[in-house]
């Protein structure tokens, strides 16, 4: 680093609370790490705010030196959007406070929480927020660009709770958004990522789900193509208690599983029936009577055991590629593709997920919030993921030709928090009619494009 940049963060770190960490720091390889091990960024300096103070000073830092500015949630992002290469880093992720609110229902959740540290806050009261299905991935991050998990076809996308953001915006400014204050950025911030400012803290409306009815059920390849079909006919009609998302997967080779299914590719339907507990047992005969499944892991369970289960299989640093499409109708011919590259899953970790939003999420306009595709029934996902890096060929090979295949039966689009860096026409695809008024709020907002590392609106 030049001496004179280096001097303009030594006043940066004087201003700050939190700690500035620099690449002469012992801690900074540690810290440039992001959930991906395929990202491999060197920025400037990464600033481990503790407040909105801190925040404000990055913020009004980096506009006034020019500076490319990265803001890190959960550093989830599969694209290393969380992390960038010179410039600073705003790292959110020791703003963890939660504060349940149990009279109101409501949670108020700074910007660096984790899903798991809502969960564990939400769940003391016996209440719930809808998330993802990895308890590590930033509140940040999932909920700026939607948000889809085990609880939506219930309860809606993460957006769809949030009632009100604190943020900082590109001129250093703190404001409040939500339906009466700044609607336009409240608008905005339900989809539009983090394209207007720093979200330093959410007001999420909570739901009265502690205990459901899930876990993954599973069938042998070999009936793949019937158990899709079943599945589909069944999410389309189910009640909106009811969530199950469809995954293929290979059984890791350890317990809880058994020992004849280990390492065998399986397609299977991770539950999550939200209904009372008591009525679960016959809602799921007709399920269990389809196959039968060849294992059986659905039952009680608390909601942020579920939403953790799969933490230990998808630790940070292994090597991850995706791509992601919204899917109207799961035809026959669909279910054909699948069921081919299925049998060709490149590596233990490789998946493809189909997530419903059918349900609540459908009940919101798609020009209600600048989250276009509530038309979709489903999120679909399809993941190359693999410890070593001398096997990123082969899953970013099966990843791309698995999605080629499938885009011309999707409904077009793209899903900003499942993107790897696909240029400008996905982003737009992704927005759809809504792009053009985004466009206008990022220019009233953040006229300088400040807030560019991310699936970027132009201003
Ligand atoms: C293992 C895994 C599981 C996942 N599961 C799901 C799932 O079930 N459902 C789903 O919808 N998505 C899921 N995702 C995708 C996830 O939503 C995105 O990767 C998302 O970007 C992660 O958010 P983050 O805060 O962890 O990421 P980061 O990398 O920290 O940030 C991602 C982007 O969001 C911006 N950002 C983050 N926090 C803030 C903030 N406070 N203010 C302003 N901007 C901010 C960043 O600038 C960056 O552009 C998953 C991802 C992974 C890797």
């Amino acid at each position: 680093m030049v001496a004179a940049v280096q001097n303009t963060y030594q006043v940066l770190q004087s201003a700050l609370r939190g700690k500035l960490i620099t690449p002469d720091n012992p801690g900074y390889d540690e810290a440039r790490k992001v959930y991906n091990g395929m990202i491999d960024r060197h920025p400037a300096a990464i600033a481990r705010c503790v407040d909105v103070a801190d925040v404000i000073q990055c913020v009004n830092f980096a506009r006034e030196n020019r500076l490319t500015l990265a803001i890190r949630g959960g550093g989830h992002n599969g694209g290393g959007l969380g992390i960038c290469d010179d410039g600073l880093v705003i790292d959110l992720s020791l703003m963890k406070g939660v504060r349940v609110d149990p009279a109101a229902r409501t949670a108020r959740v700074e910007g660096g929480c984790t899903w798991g540290d809502v969960d564990h806050a939400t769940h003391a009261f016996g209440m719930a927020t809808p998330s993802g299905i990895i308890s590590t991935t930033g509140v940040g991050g999932l909920t700026l660009g939607g948000g889809i998990g085990h609880l939506a076809r219930t309860c809606g996308l993460s957006i769809d709770n949030v009632l009100e953001v604190d943020m900082v915006l590109a001129d250093g400014r703190f404001v409040t958004a939500n339906a009466k204050e700044n609607s336009d950025l409240y608008w905005a911030i339900r989809g539009g990522g983090g394209n207007f400012g720093v979200v330093t803290s959410f007001l999420f409306k909570l739901h009265p789900i502690s205990t459901v009815y899930g876990g993954p059920m599973l069938w042998h390849l070999d009936q793949a193509a019937e158990a899709m079909r079943f599945y589909r006919d069944y999410i389309l009609k189910a009640p909106e208690e009811m969530n199950g998302w469809f995954a293929f997967l290979t059984v890791p080779p350890g317990p809880p599983f058994p020992e004849n299914l280990h390492m065998k590719k399986m397609c299977g339907v991770v539950w999550c029936y939200t209904g009372p507990l008591d009525k679960a047992e016959e809602v799921f005969k007709p399920i269990r009577k389809f196959g039968p499944p060849a294992l059986d892991f659905v039952g009680p369970i608390p909601h942020p055991a579920l939403q953790s289960m799969f933490d230990p299989i998808y630790p940070p640093g292994l090597q991850w590629y995706w791509r992601a499409d919204w899917v109207n109708e799961l035809s026959d011919a669909a279910i054909a593709v699948h069921v081919k590259y299925a049998a060709q899953l490149p590596s233990m970790h490789s998946t493809m997920h189909l997530y419903p939003i059918n349900g609540a999420p459908q009940r919101v306009g798609k020009n209600d919030t600048a989250f276009s595709y509530r038309d979709a029934n489903w999120g679909e996902v399809i993941v190359g993921v693999d410890p070593d890096p001398a096997n990123n060929e082969r899953t970013i090979a099966w990843t791309k030709e698995y999605w080629e295949a499938l885009h011309p039966y999707s409904a077009g689009g793209a899903y900003v928090n499942m993107m790897m860096d696909e240029g400008q026409d996905r982003v737009k695809a992704a927005y759809r009619d809504n792009y053009e008024r985004l466009a206008k709020i990022k220019a009233k907002y953040d006229p300088t494009n400040l807030f560019h590392v991310n699936q970027n609106i132009k201003p």
